[in-house]
C-alpha cells in the first residue's frame, strides 16, 4: 500500500466567472463560505497521514476568501499536516494583496501559481478575466517583496482571435518578470461554457489548432531561451523549480482530495467528491465522507495509468520503477507497443527510461491510446 504523502484542497469560488471555465467553481457572493471552510476543515480531519510532501490549494479561487477565512484555512491546514517539501496556492493577480502573500508566507506556503493566462488587456477582457495587466506585476511584486521562493505563471494560447505578436509579447512580459515556471495550455473550447454558447451561435470562432500548435513550438523553443526547461507537455520550470505535486499526478502516486469536486487517489481507489457545494457540506455535516464516485483501480488500469501520465513528463517512465511496481519488464510487457512506436520514432527507448520524441510530443494521445488495451 502506498503511502499518501500529498494533498489537493479545493476552493471552489470566484469573484468573476471566466467565459472558458467548465471546473467545479462558484460565484462567490451569497455562498456558504464560512460553513464550506467549517466541514473542509472537518473533512481534512478524517485524513491519516499527517505528515505531508507536497500539498496544493486550487480552485475556483483560493484567494477569492477574505483575509480571515484565508488564515482560518491557513492555520487549520498547519494544525493537521506537516508540509515538508513543497506548499502552493493558486492566486488570481488582483486578489494578491500584500496582505494575503504576508499570510501565506506566514504559513509557509512557498509556491504561488498564478492565474495570468495572457497579458492583453483585450483578451483579458474576452475571457472573461477579473484582473488587468498591471495586476499581474503588482502580484508578482508582492509575491518576491515577501520572499515567496517560487514562482509559477499560467499563460493560454489559442485563444480566438490571438495573433503570434500577441502570444509573443505575452511571452516576453512574462520572461521580464523573470518567473520560475511556466504552465501553458492552448484554449479548448469546453461545453457548458459562455465561450461553447457564443460558438454554438457563431458568434465565435473556433481556436486555430495550426496556428496553437505554432504558437506551441514557438513557446518551447522562446521559454528554454531563458532557462525555462519543458519537464511535461504544458510545464515549464527553472532549474530546482519543477512543481513536485503535479509530479505525484503523473508519477501516479497517491493523494488526498479534500473539498467539493476534489478527485483523491487513495490505497488504490481513485475517487471524485460531491461537486455543489450545499450537498457537499450536508454530506460532511452528517458525518459522512462526500464522495460522488469511487473506484478501485485494477492493476491493468494502473499498468496503463502508469504509462500516459508517465509519458507526459519529458524524462518519461522509469523502467526500474515500473519493475518495482508492477513486478514486470516494461520491454517484455510492452514488446509490440515499444517497438512499433520507436520504428516510428515516437518514442525512445533507453536503458533506463521510455519517453516521447519530439514528434511524439506533438501527437502525444495517440501514443497513449497506443498503451491502453
Ligand atoms: S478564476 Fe479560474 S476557476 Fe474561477 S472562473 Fe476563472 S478560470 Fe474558472
Amino acid at each position: 500500500m502506498q503511502a499518501v504523502k500529498s494533498a489537493y484542497i479545493h476552493i471552489p469560488f470566484c469573484v468573476k466567472i471566466c467565459t472558458y471555465c467548465d471546473f467545479n467553481k462558484y460565484f462567490i457572493q451569497h455562498q456558504p463560505v464560512d460553513d464550506y471552510l467549517t466541514c473542509l476543515i472537518k473533512e481534512m480531519s478524517w485524513a491519516k497521514e499527517k505528515n505531508l510532501t507536497t500539498m496544493f490549494v486550487g480552485g475556483g479561487t483560493p484567494t477569492a476568501l477574505s483575509e480571515a477565512q484565508l488564515e482560518r484555512l491557513l492555520s487549520a491546514i498547519q494544525a493537521k499536516f506537516n508540509i515538508s517539501e513543497e506548499y502552493t496556492f493558486e492566486a488570481n493577480p488582483d486578489e494578491l494583496t500584500e496582505e494575503k502573500v504576508a499570510l501565506l508566507k506566514k504559513y509557509g506556503v512557498n509556491r504561488l501559481s498564478l492565474g495570468v493566462q495572457t497579458f492583453d488587456e483585450d483578451l483579458l477582457k474576452l475571457l472573461g478575466r477579473s484582473h488587468q495587466r498591471a495586476d499581474i506585476y503588482s502580484a508578482v511584486r508582492n509575491a518576491r517583496k515577501y520572499g515567496i521562493p517560487s514562482i509559477s505563471l499560467d499563460l493560454m494560447y489559442q485563444l480566438p482571435g490571438q495573433t503570434m505578436d500577441q502570444f509573443e509579447e505575452s511571452l516576453n512580459e512574462a520572461l521580464s518578470l523573470e518567473v520560475d515556471h511556466i504552465s501553458s495550455y492552448g484554449l479548448i473550447l469546453e461545453k457548458q461554457t459562455q465561450f461553447y454558447n457564443l460558438y454554438q451561435k457563431g458568434k465565435l470562432s473556433e481556436p486555430n489548432e495550426d496556428l496553437g500548435a505554432e504558437m506551441y513550438h514557438f513557446m518551447i523553443d522562446k521559454l528554454a531561451q531563458h532557462d525555462l526547461q519543458q519537464y511535461e507537455i504544458s510545464n515549464f520550470a527553472k532549474e530546482g523549480h519543477a512543481s513536485e505535486h503535479n509530479k505525484v499526478y503523473w508519477k501516479n502516486e497517491s493523494y488526498y482530495g479534500f473539498g467539493a469536486g476534489a478527485s483523491g487517489y487513495v490505497n488504490g481507489v481513485r475517487y471524485s467528491n460531491i461537486n455543489p457545494v450545499n450537498h457537499y457540506i450536508d454530506e460532511v455535516k452528517k458525518g459522512n465522507a462526500p464522495i460522488r464516485t469511487e473506484e478501485k483501480v485494477s492493476l491493468k488500469e494502473q499498468i496503463e495509468e502508469e504509462m500516459f501520465l508517465g509519458l507526459r513528463m519529458n524524462q518519461g517512465v522509469s523502467k526500474a520503477r515500473f519493475k518495482e511496481k508492477f513486478g514486470h519488464d516494461i520491454n517484455e510487457y510492452y514488446h509490440k507497443e515499444l517497438q512499433t512506436l520507436e520504428a516510428k520514432n515516437l518514442i525512445d527507448n533507453t536503458p533506463t527510461h521510455v519517453m516521447l520524441t519530439e514528434e511524439g510530443r506533438v501527437i502525444g494521445n495517440y501514443v497513449f491510446e497506443t498503451f491502453i488495451g
